[in-house]
């Protein structure tokens, strides 16, 4: 009894200091509303996921009034655009990740954390099913069950690799920190092992032939920060075998960077071209063997070609998680690539449950309703008809919220507007014309049903969350006062406005201390002043200030020291 006593002391000290602090006051507020019954009046909210979207919201959500559980394999969020900075070492794994606990540790929202993947969401019952992802073993069974009131599925997205034979055993991807290091050390280990006595001139080449295949932002920053590495400080430490190098970027479209500018695509191809980057344009890969690409040369009628390799790195997209297909069927969203979601961020087909980030996205009608939305906007005189200006007005908003769209457009080879005129009206008059809304939204809406509408990068994700944490801190108040704002289209009211994306620019590093950055309103800058923008955004958009130090210390002690070769 004495041992329990003890034991209980100390809480009895602080319930004790609590109340003569409070004047009595804890006392009165106990009488008045017993404890248990504040705790199931909280809503509990399940969060699956650590990375983008998930901590977003969980950062901006400030409602004491939910209970919230995070359910994700990572206990860390990671700063994925400087991953290609970790494959080279010019910035430390450590420095880019931010434990989970740390990010809402001085929140006033209960929020607590299991490391475990969920693998079944039984939406119908307001349950997920979990598996502990350590390797502990919880009373005898490694898996459990969480109810949730409201759902949040935030969990990314897969590598895509197309079913292409031989890639998922013989590839590194760089979707997480872990392959960002594993490539990393196996860089260092082709330069050590074609620097070993007795390998023929032939196998040392093949082995430091690094071959990435997919031309998009990640492949190219990837490419371009191993061709500095390898330039700025292996070959001073490897003299014999530094000629033998080479990197090739394979691409199965004609161009790569397709989703920027074409200024940008142009100067990144001639500049690689320029540093000896080898890159292969209609180059698809159809096949991958432990020592060999194969690929077929779209170019070429189709001819099949072998290139041997040491390095594979493979970043061509990304799909769809195996849970969240089944979900997916679950729900009848069986044939989508994402899950489905309207512009509030509800899946569709389910209640409480909302979608963010890679794994989601917008509804194609909804979408398209939203476009004609705007071109009606654009139409000042109500004619039905849009003139040149208006159209081209109309685009600009357009482009802001869904960059995808003019992407399909830059795709299709439809630059410029001139171009979507010959498509919308079979004729070239350009100025002159006058453009049917309807005519106009048919031919917007040709773009691929497959195709997700927002782009899958960070800045969706975390817009997302920051909007549906506003939306869940507010939502007690709208259902006490349901009477909300005017709906954007149609009849009534909804008490919260629908997710709007603001896009604010990407950037492409092409090494060199080049970037290239495409800002809103088609503004193009490439060079070494775009570098220090680049800098200066992504060190500010750290999630905290220890990243922050971390960050930019790396980048001086690069600076200063170079690129630390070890294989560790
Ligand atoms: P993620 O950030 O991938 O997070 C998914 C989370 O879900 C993770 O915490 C994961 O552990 C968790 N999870 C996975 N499975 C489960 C499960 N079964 N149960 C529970 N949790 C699960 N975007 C930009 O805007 N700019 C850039 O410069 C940029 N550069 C990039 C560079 C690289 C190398 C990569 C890979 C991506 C880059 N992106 C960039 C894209 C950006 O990282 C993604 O769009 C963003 O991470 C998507 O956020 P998300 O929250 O949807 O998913």
């Amino acid at each position: 009894l004495s041992g329990a006593f003890r034991e209980n002391q100390s809480r009895f000290k602080l319930v004790l200091i609590c109340t003569a602090v409070s004047g009595g006051g804890l006392l009165a507020y106990g009488e008045s509303v017993a404890p248990e019954e504040i705790i199931t009046e909280k809503k509990k909210v399940v969060v699956l996921g650590t990375g983008w979207a998930a901590t977003s919201f969980l950062k901006n959500l400030n409602n004491p009034k939910y209970e919230v559980q995070v359910v994700s394999p990572r206990n860390y969020f990671a700063f994925t655009p400087l991953l290609p900075s970790v494959t080279c070492g010019t910035v430390e794994a450590r420095s880019i990740v931010e434990p989970i606990r740390n990010i809402f540790k001085k929140k006033k929202v209960d929020v607590q954390f299991s490391e475990a993947e969920c693998f079944k969401i039984d939406a119908e019952n307001k349950k997920i099913y979990c598996r502990s992802s350590l390797n502990n073993n919880l009373n005898g069974k490694e898996e459990f069950v969480v109810d949730y009131d409201y759902l949040i599925i935030g969990v990314g997205a897969n590598v895509n690799t197309f079913n292409t034979p031989g890639v998922m055993e013989n590839c590194h991807f760089l979707k997480e920190v872990e392959d960002a290091q594993k490539i990393r050390r196996t860089v260092i280990d082709c330069f050590e092992r074609a620097n070993l006595p007795d390998v023929s001139e032939d196998e040392k080449k093949r082995i430091l032939h690094f071959a990435i295949v997919g031309g998009g932002p990640t492949g190219v920053e990837f490419a371009a920060s191993l061709h500095d590495f390898v330039n700025e400080d292996l070959v001073r430490l490897y003299p014999g075998i530094k000629d033998l190098v080479k990197i090739t970027l394979l691409e199965a479209a004609d161009h790569i960077l397709g989703m920027f500018d074409k200024r940008i695509t142009a100067f990144a191809e001639d500049k690689f071209r320029r540093d000896g980057i080898d890159v292969k344009t209609g180059s698809m890969v159809v096949k991958v063997s432990e020592k060999e690409i194969s690929t077929k040369e779209l170019k070429s009628g189709g001819e099949i070609k072998t290139i041997p390799y040491g390095m594979a790195v493979w970043s061509t997209g990304i799909g769809t998680r195996p849970f969240i297909k089944d979900f997916m069927t679950q729900i009848g969203q069986a044939s989508r690539r994402a899950l489905a979601t309207d512009e509030w961020l509800r899946v569709e087909g389910c209640n409480n449950v909302y979608a963010l980030g890679d794994c989601a996205t917008i509804n194609q009608r909804k979408v398209m309703d939203d476009i004609t939305a705007i071109f009606k906007k654009a139409d000042k005189d109500n004619s039905g008809t849009l003139t040149v200006k208006e159209f081209q007005e109309a685009m600009k908003d357009i482009s802001e919220r869904y960059p995808q769209v003019e992407l399909y457009l830059k795709n299709k080879q439809m630059r410029n507007i001139a171009d979507l005129l010959k498509d919308v009206k079979g004729d070239d008059k350009k100025e002159s014309i006058e453009l049917n809304i309807e005519e106009l939204t048919t031919a917007l809406s040709k773009v691929d049903s497959q195709m997700k509408f927002l782009p899958a990068t960070a800045q969706v994700a975390s817009q997302q969350g920051t909007y549906l944490a506003t939306c869940f801190d507010r939502m007690e108040e709208c259902e006490k006062s349901p009477e909300g704002p005017l709906r954007f289209r149609g009849e009534g009211r909804h008490r919260f406005k629908p997710f709007r994306y603001k896009h604010l620019g990407q950037f492409a590093p092409l090494g060199g201390e080049k970037t290239a950055a495409q800002l809103p309103g088609d503004w193009v800058s490439i060079g070494h002043s775009s570098q220090w923008l680049w800098y200066s955004v992504y060190a500010s958009k750290q999630v905290s200030w220890r990243t922050k130090a971390l960050v930019v210390s790396d980048w001086t002690r690069r600076f200063i020291f170079g690129r630390d070769s070890s294989s560790i």
